[in-house]
């Protein structure tokens, strides 16, 4: 171990609880000491990596990172260096992983823990917690001691939106396991994963040329399913990067759950009405597509435009335009089981 930590402050704070991730222990040092930023860093080593001003980067601290936050903590490395997290398409980005499950974190208060932020719950695909069972929720930027449990509701009161998050989540863990862990495609369901993923990331960006609404932002959501369901409401730039960094960005499980509800709507054939997203248009992509219609192309725009017409392509399976009416009618007859 270097010298240079030796005359270094402790951080009086527990160790990593389990599969806490590294970005919440130290969220937690920063609450108690009242830093900001990275300020943390120049206390640990002058040889400290320079992150900039924000946390990001937390969760895959270098080797040598983790040595001085493991001195300035008082845990053995290894047991810290477990807690990594190695970055991958199907986890949201850093700054975004801040759903939690209001059962385990009750569970942590009344066992003297603090509340922390899980590596489990850091998937795009993740929506509700593997051991409760219930919809995790969105802390937003503030200490996770100081979210309101106690108002959060765990289930929907009715069957319908019970059904309705059972068949948002199973859809999104089906996606996750057909894209990632080379599960099968259910064979009744339209398309492949793949066309499906493109459909989602239609969905979840503005391929357009003019600030737009997100075309899931058209979903509302009956009384019971609030909290559970909701969408973002400012306009979005044009895309100007990878679409899947788009889905990546969607932090809040209810956006995520908005998505997945409006992609499987188009992917599960023979839906029943009552599973239809409310206020979904009968071509919600239109408001994006005539954009392109309007506007002259511009040349900065040519790496969209190729998305764009990739996406499109992939997703032509699917019955999203006003042409595919028909077609949807024909599918929505029976129920879904
Ligand atoms: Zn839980």
């Amino acid at each position: 171990m270097s010298r240079d930590f030796t005359n270094h402050p402790r951080w009086w704070i527990t160790g990593p609880e389990p599969d806490e991730s590294l970005r919440s222990l130290i969220e937690r040092a920063v609450n108690l000491y009242g830093s900001e930023g990275d300020d943390y860093r120049p206390h640990l080593s002058r040889h400290a990596t320079p992150y900039g001003v924000s946390l990001d980067g937390l969760d895959t601290l270098s080797v040598h990172d983790v040595l001085a936050v493991a001195r300035t903590v008082g845990v053995r490395p290894r047991d810290l260096f477990m807690h990594r997290l190695t970055d991958h398409p199907a986890l949201l980005e850093e700054h975004e992983r801040r759903a939690f499950c209001p059962r385990c974190w009750q569970n942590d208060m009344h066992q003297g823990r603090p509340p922390t932020f899980r590596r489990a719950w850091s998937g795009i695909f993740t929506l509700q917690c593997a051991i409760h069972a219930v919809p995790l929720h969105w802390a937003p930027n503030l200490p996770a001691g100081e979210v309101p449990l106690s108002i959060l509701r765990l289930t929907p009161a009715t069957k319908v939106g019970k059904e309705t998050l059972t068949l948002i989540h199973g859809f999104a863990r089906r996606l996750g396991d057909a894209l990632y862990d080379h599960a099968p495609w259910p064979p009744s369901w339209r398309g492949s994963a793949f066309s499906a993923r493109a459909l989602l990331m239609r969905s979840t960006t503005n391929l357009g040329c003019l600030p737009e609404h997100l075309p899931l932002s058209s979903i509302s959501a009956d009384p019971d399913l609030r909290g559970f369901v909701a969408v973002p409401l400012h306009r979005n730039d044009p895309l100007q990067e990878s679409p899947w960094e788009g889905i990546r960005r969607l932090g809040p499980p209810a956006w995520r759950r908005a998505a997945f509800w409006m992609v499987a709507w188009y992917v599960i054939p023979r839906l029943a009405m009552r599973f239809r997203p409310p206020g979904l248009p009968f071509a919600p992509f239109e408001a994006i597509d005539d954009q392109w219609s309007v506007q002259p192309a511009r040349r900065d725009m040519r790496r969209l435009q190729k998305y764009r017409r990739a996406l499109i392509d992939m997703s032509r399976v699917f019955p999203v335009s006003r042409g595919a009416r028909s077609v949807r009618g024909c599918v929505v007859g029976s129920d879904h089981t």
